[in-house]
């Protein structure tokens, strides 16, 4: 309640699949804008269940890294809706630039800009023992200057007990690994670096990669795509409960297909790309080696923030 009236609720925003946006201010200073973003009531939280989900979320208020965004407040209404107040961001997503071809133009520099702001976010979580495990174009929000912020937090819970089993049927279909497509239980941060190397490939080709329309298609679409997950390439992975048998076979790429589909990261970015794509998770780059690669030292440097290309 306390928390509640420190912000007042104004205009909607916009409205998601789970949540309805607001922009808000705070009370005693109304030159601070915030969002309001407010959960819709899931069956499961009906009963007093939202206070539990408050707590969880919580911890996520701790995580302050430049390229997350800010998480001011969380609190219940009376009616159990979940409102966690953010960091205002009106400058849109990546998604808004990968999809608008006509007006926006961006090169390899721009795109090691965002991709190292992006890493730096995962990297940051990870180290904190949070996994996000949602992470797509959308949910990359972009600051007036030009600072790339992982947002929608919704999913992300702590992997500190890996005992505790989590659910499979997480993560956007498109950028989904190939683990939870089986129905892997015990996932790590390998779950997160697979989006974010999707997320590479969606901004060279500047459609997503792999855009499956069922889960089944999201399985081929991989096997045609990087290669068929087998017992040779990836050991294990033939006991997940839903690993498919009689999917078509079809060798692991090499690193001149790549080269051939994504010239502009030239050889060290195609390096890191596949690195991140890698089908068995065990041997899925980390987060924290990603930031150690030489494409990021390599010419073209990163854009600077400020010159980033921006929503026109
Ligand atoms: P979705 O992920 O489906 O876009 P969200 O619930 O995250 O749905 O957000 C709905 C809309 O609200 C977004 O499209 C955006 O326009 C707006 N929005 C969300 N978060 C913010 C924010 N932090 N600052 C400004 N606008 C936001």
């Amino acid at each position: 309640e306390e928390e509640k009236r420190k912000y007042v609720k104004g205009k909607k925003l916009g409205e998601g699949t789970y949540a309805n946006v607001y922009l808000g201010h705070v009370r005693s200073d109304p030159s601070q804008l915030v969002a309001i973003k407010k959960i819709k009531v899931q069956k499961e939280y009906e009963d007093g269940m939202a206070p539990d989900a408050v707590r969880e979320i919580k911890h996520l208020q701790e995580l302050s890294h430049p390229n997350i965004i800010t998480l001011h407040s969380v609190f219940s209404s009376k009616d159990q809706n979940l409102n966690l107040v953010l960091e205002y961001l009106p400058l849109g997503d990546l998604e808004m630039l990968i999809r608008n071809t006509e007006s926006v133009r961006y090169g390899a520099a721009d795109i090691k800009a965002w991709m190292g702001m992006l890493t730096r976010a995962i990297w940051f979580c990870h180290e904190n023992f949070v996994l996000h495990r949602d992470i797509k174009p959308n949910n990359l929000l972009i600051a007036a200057d030009g600072e790339v912020k992982l947002a929608d937090f919704g999913l992300a819970r702590s992997f500190s007990d890996p005992y505790r089993p989590m659910t499979s049927n997480v993560i956007t279909r498109w950028y989904r690994p190939p683990e939870l497509l089986f129905g892997a239980r015990h996932y790590s941060g390998a779950v997160d670096v697979w989006s974010v190397g999707t997320v590479l490939a969606e901004l060279v080709l500047r459609t997503p990669f792999m855009a499956g329309n069922t889960e089944m298609h999201q399985i081929n679409l991989i096997c045609q795509a990087i290669g068929t997950p087998t017992e040779d390439n990836w050991p294990g992975v033939s006991k997940l409960s839903e690993y498919l048998v009689g999917m078509e076979a079809h060798p692991v790429r090499g690193r001149d297909y790549f080269m051939g589909m994504f010239p502009t990261l030239g050889p060290e970015g195609v390096d890191l790309l596949m690195k991140t794509l890698s089908l068995d998770p065990k041997k899925r780059i980390t987060a924290r080696d990603m930031l150690k690669h030489e494409w990021w030292r390599k010419e073209p440097k990163p854009t600077r923030k400020k010159d980033l290309p921006k929503k026109s």
